[in-house]
């Protein structure tokens, strides 16, 4: 696991808090549908032709209060 510290202000994925300049954080690598799909080819009936994207993959930012209830949450698993 990597921690980052801040260069900027960031809210928190997880709990919407602040994470303020110089605090450490974690990049979480999101996926939301299928990004490793091939884009949907759709052709229209007036020849348009329409890609659609099957997913697509965004980075958030994770506070450290988040990141050590993760790791109790995994620990105690
Ligand atoms: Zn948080």
């Amino acid at each position: 696991m990597k921690l980052i510290k801040c260069r900027q202000d960031y809210k928190c994925y997880s709990c919407e808090g602040k994470i303020s300049k110089g605090d450490l954080y974690r990049k979480k690598s999101i996926s939301v549908g299928s990004p490793n799909r091939p884009d949907k080819i759709i052709r229209k009936e007036n020849g348009m032709v329409v890609f659609e994207a099957q997913g697509f993959r965004f980075d958030v930012q994770i506070c450290s209060l988040c990141i050590a209830k993760e790791i109790e949450r995994q620990v105690a698993a």
